[in-house]
């Protein structure tokens, strides 16, 4: 079968690999559309302490069952499916503390910028999902990064009547900013340079900020009665736009770290902001099969609309391309084709 194979940043080949056995418990999923993550293109840029090169990156997809193993129940040849690109252990110290997203024993598959996909038994028990009649594979793409989104939201604890700020409106900015505008809030504001994007936001309902050409601080306290926010997500991976926004949360409000940033650099937060104010700060990373369920139903019954921030559509060979496009934030989601 054909792959991208990623062989360190900057490397990536389109070439022939060897397809993987589906085995007496697995099924083979074909891929008929796979999401390029913001993880795929921080791991072609720098690298990824989680993805040792060559292997095959690319998580965000959805296909056909084309070859199901004779042990198989419950799935068969010609489902369309999602799957969840890893499942808990369900074993070790955090699954056992019940949280599940911090396994320490992730059961993973391959990756899915590649013409198949072997689903095994773990995987396909605990995180594959049929895909609803009238859904398409490019929505189911979506999944997976709602999911993420999903997960957020309930590290945020966001009330009803909640002013939520979100930093950044790339394609996980905007999903947030979808999930939350959904979930009672009062009011949501983002915060973004990028014009194409700002508007985005705007159009998606949120109060939009340009923090190039006016006060964002004395703007977010205008919007807030001069309280601040309840809740601020910060949907980039830097930390100087982190450290800057953190002091506009209000007392006793939340801040979630959605974006990830490089390993061992230092984030400086006055530990006041934290005692006195009582300001939590946490972060959000991946999902549960439990997430990819929810997600996969929003999507399916129209409680969320993400179709806008898919702007491209590329066959996977022009992954690099695709890459290059997002890099230079000409492109949003980019939903690549084997
Ligand atoms: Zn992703
Ligand atoms: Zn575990």
């Amino acid at each position: 079968m054909k792959a991208a194979v990623y062989y360190g940043p900057g490397d990536m080949r389109w070439e022939e690999v060897e397809k993987p056995e589906c085995g007496k418990d697995g099924v083979m999923v074909e891929v008929k559309a796979c999401g390029l993550c913001g993880t795929d293109v921080k791991t072609y840029k720098r690298g990824h302490p989680m993805f040792k090169p060559p292997v095959i990156l690319g998580h965000e997809f959805a296909g056909e069952i084309v070859e199901a193993g004779d042990n198989v129940s419950g799935f068969g040849i010609g489902d369309r499916v999602v799957v969840a690109p890893y499942v808990p252990c369900g074993m070790c110290g955090m699954c056992r503390l019940g949280q599940f997203e911090l396994c320490e024993r992730k059961v993973k598959l391959e990756g899915a910028f590649a013409q198949y996909v072997m689903v095994g038994r773990e995987v396909m028990e605990k995180g594959m999902f049929r895909i609803p009649e009238g859904m398409g594979y490019e929505e189911a793409t979506l999944v997976e990064p709602l999911a993420c989104c999903l997960n957020a939201l309930d590290d945020c604890n966001i009330r009803a009547g909640d002013t939520v700020l979100i930093v950044g409106a790339g394609p996980m900015g905007l999903i947030n900013l979808e999930v939350v505008k959904n979930s009672g809030t009062a009011k949501v504001l983002v915060a973004e340079t990028h014009e194409g994007r700002r508007n985005k936001a705007a159009e998606m309902g949120a109060v939009a900020i340009d923090p190039a050409s006016e006060d964002a601080a004395g703007r977010v306290m205008e919007e807030t009665g001069g309280l601040g926010v309840d809740v601020l997500i910060v949907a980039v991976g830097l930390v100087e736009v982190a450290e800057r926004y953190i002091p506009l949360v209000r007392k006793g409000g939340r801040v979630n770290l959605f974006g990830g940033f490089p390993a061992g650099s230092k984030l400086a937060v006055d530990p006041n902001l934290l005692h006195y104010n009582q300001v939590v700060l946490t972060g959000s990373f991946g999902f549960t099969p439990h997430y990819i369920e929810k997600a996969l139903y929003m999507i399916s019954q129209g409680r969320v609309d993400l179709k806008g921030i898919i702007t491209h559509r590329m066959e996977l060979s022009s992954v690099e391309r695709a890459i290059d496009l997002v890099l230079r934030q000409q492109a949003l989601k980019v939903i690549l084709y084997p």
